[in-house]
């Protein structure tokens, strides 16, 4: 792909040795003369002159020489990863075959000669057999512990037969007790027609436990009749502001469908649990996915958090189970509260960490709620729901912004997109730049003229793959031809100098990180594998920069790149073994590709076949 087979590569760690080595070399070869020849001081200056010469003129002409011989004791790593093919993910060296790791951090980087001499009675040596090594996967947008539940509850994303959905819940049913709650997530109706589902679908499996599933946006809920009856949404019900009670025209009764704010008319009723209780399960849930995303390989996670899930996070950390770094976002709405107990952007460690305050502009394509300029398509008149007004965008991030806060704000639609950066502009002109990176999330149907207005504003894209090969079904007949031309523009936005940063936005998608590679790589639909030559294939991006915007990215979206999301010294040692060379395998391999090891903080915490997950010394 990009990337050659440089010979200068490895010399990273050449360079570093470079100023170095001869001098060292030397050293040693004086004591030796002197150990010789004690008697003729002059004499010994001249052989060592000679011997100096000599020593230049060798490394001058044999640059590897001194590395195989090293003379002077490293610091011993504690693990080395060697016989590798590792991509860096850094353009200036970017294939290495061996690296040294003390503690948390990568220390050396080079040939497998050159990290040898790293390796002391302690060091722990994997010979990876010449797989490849990346650094570990860094997810920008995560809904993490809705996420971890899913692991548990009903998940029926790729279900794409109404049916199928129905007899899933009806086998939940069959196992739950009479007025149970049934929850779930991931339906897409979209993959068996164009109609909504209804309440009458759902009440015909579960007339008896009320249900309530969210769809696969996360921006909607079908619901059935009993749930509708316990929350005491009726004919009369008005929706609410920034969300609409999908109802029958004819009698005006609900149909089941509640979009976005509405969805939160739905009261469900858990279990009641002590506090305790409670946050065991958390933590039950939460350790269910660090396993997941370390199979997975994804290292770093940025994720929906509150305070309390911070702590709790926290937590396990002490107890040893966090196997990937946290990086929580809170609610914009909470920004003068933290300003009040002196909570900024950054707080926290590497580990677990607060990043940005989150905004909502908008909902989705998929549920025709995105703020658009002009009409969708396909319902005539109707713009989306834009959940707040400019006034009330702008100022909000004017006042995070001033107060050290970096923002992410949801938005999708052309006008959301437009109106996040508005808001971004406008604090820049009243607090002068700030350097927040804020960042547009999801980004997804960008006016043309906008595609230019990230960069000068130094506003991060943070988009997610999988979306656009996801929603490429629809997305045409959701907004037209035109409109779609600068859909998920990553081609575009890296043209104007914009960074992106990756993810899956899970779990409205698989976290699996090789799905949004093949996105990128190929703009087709997962499942069916359409359009053949990709849609709108100029947007698609190399297989080094879809991974390089997942690693190094991500991590600059979250203001950590001079830390991690690359492979060089100094850099935290967050790695992962591939059981294939996605550089040289087929596009179809790539969804199959397995992570062997995951590496975080230079501790293995995944190890696929001893099926071992957690940290070592644990
Ligand atoms: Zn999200």
């Amino acid at each position: 792909m990009l990337v050659p087979m440089i010979r200068h590569s490895v010399s990273y760690h050449r360079i570093g040795e470079r100023q170095f080595r001869p001098w060292v070399v030397l050293r040693g070869v004086l004591a030796e003369v002197s150990q010789a020849r004690q008697a003729h001081v002059a004499s010994r200056r001249i052989v060592a002159a000679l011997f100096l010469g000599l020593l230049l003129a060798l490394s001058l002409a044999m640059p590897g020489w001194a590395q195989s011989r090293p003379a002077s004791p490293v610091t011993p790593a504690s693990l080395v990863v060697t016989n590798a093919k590792i991509m860096t993910m850094d353009s200036r060296y970017p294939r290495a075959e061996a690296i040294a790791v003390s503690g948390e951090w990568v220390i050396a980087i080079g040939t497998v000669a050159d990290i040898e001499p790293y390796i002391g009675p302690q060091t722990k040596v994997l010979d990876v057999g010449g797989r490849l090594v990346l650094p570990g996967f860094n997810d920008s947008h995560t809904h993490f512990l809705s996420g971890s539940r899913t692991l548990r509850e009903l998940y029926l994303y790729g279900v794409n037969r109404l049916e199928e959905v129905l007899r899933l819940v009806g086998e939940r049913v069959a196992k739950a007790k009479p007025g149970e709650w049934i929850t779930g997530s991931g339906y897409d109706h979209t993959l068996w027609g164009t109609k909504w589902p209804t309440k009458e679908d759902l009440d015909r499996v579960a007339p008896n436990n009320p249900v309530v599933l969210r769809r696969v946006s996360g921006h909607s809920v079908w619901v059935n009749s009993l749930a509708l009856k316990l929350s005491g949404i009726t004919n009369d019900t008005p929706d609410p502001a920034g969300g609409e009670i999908q109802k029958y025209p004819k009698t005006g009764e609900p149909t089941g469908i509640l979009l976005e704010t509405a969805a939160g008319l739905i009261k469900v009723d858990r279990p009641r649990l002590s506090p305790e209780e409670t946050r065991q399960l958390m933590k039950d849930d939460l350790s269910a996915g660090f396993r997941h995303a370390a199979k997975l390989g994804v290292t770093s996670v940025q994720t929906s958090s509150s305070l309390e899930e911070l702590a709790v996070v926290r937590e396990l950390k002490a107890e040893g189970k966090l196997t990937l770094r946290w990086n929580g976002w809170l609610p914009l709405r909470a920004a003068s509260e933290l300003v009040a107990q002196g909570i900024r952007s950054g707080h926290g460690d590497y580990w677990v960490r607060f990043g940005f305050l989150k905004g909502y502009i908008d909902g989705t394509v998929g549920d025709r709620t995105a703020a658009m300029f002009e009409p969708f398509a396909d319902r005539p008149g109707f713009t989306g729901l834009p959940r707040l007004t400019q006034e009330e965008l702008s100022e909000a991030v004017a006042f995070a912004d001033r107060n050290g806060f970096q923002v992410g704000i949801h938005a999708i639609g052309d006008r959301g997109i437009h109106m996040a950066l508005n808001a971004f502009e406008r604090a820049a002109i009243i607090n002068g730049a700030t350097n927040q990176r804020h960042r547009v999330e999801h980004a997804q149907l960008v006016a043309k003229y906008d595609i230019r207005r990230f960069g000068p504003l130094g506003v991060v894209a943070s988009m997610q793959q999988v979306h656009c090969t996801t929603d490429l079904r629809y997305v045409e007949a959701r907004v037209g031809y035109e409109r779609a031309k600068t859909a998920y523009p990553w081609r575009s936005l890296l043209a104007a100098g914009v960074v992106l940063a990756f993810g899956t936005d899970w779990p409205v998608e698989p976290l699996d990180p090789m799905r949004g590679i093949f996105s990128s790589l190929t703009r087709m639909n997962i499942e069916t594998r359409e359009p053949k030559t990709g849609w709108f294939p100029e947007q698609k991006l190399t297989l080094w920069e879809s991974i390089y915007y997942y690693t190094w990215g991500s991590a600059y979206g979250e203001h950590l790149e001079s830390v991690k999301g690359v492979l060089v010294p100094g850099r935290l040692a967050d790695m992962i073994v591939l059981d294939r060379d996605l550089f040289t395998s087929a596009l179809e391999e790539i969804l199959q590709a397995k992570v062997d090891y995951t590496i975080v903080g230079g501790q293995v915490v995944w190890d696929r076949a001893a099926n071992r997950w957690g940290p070592e010394n644990q």
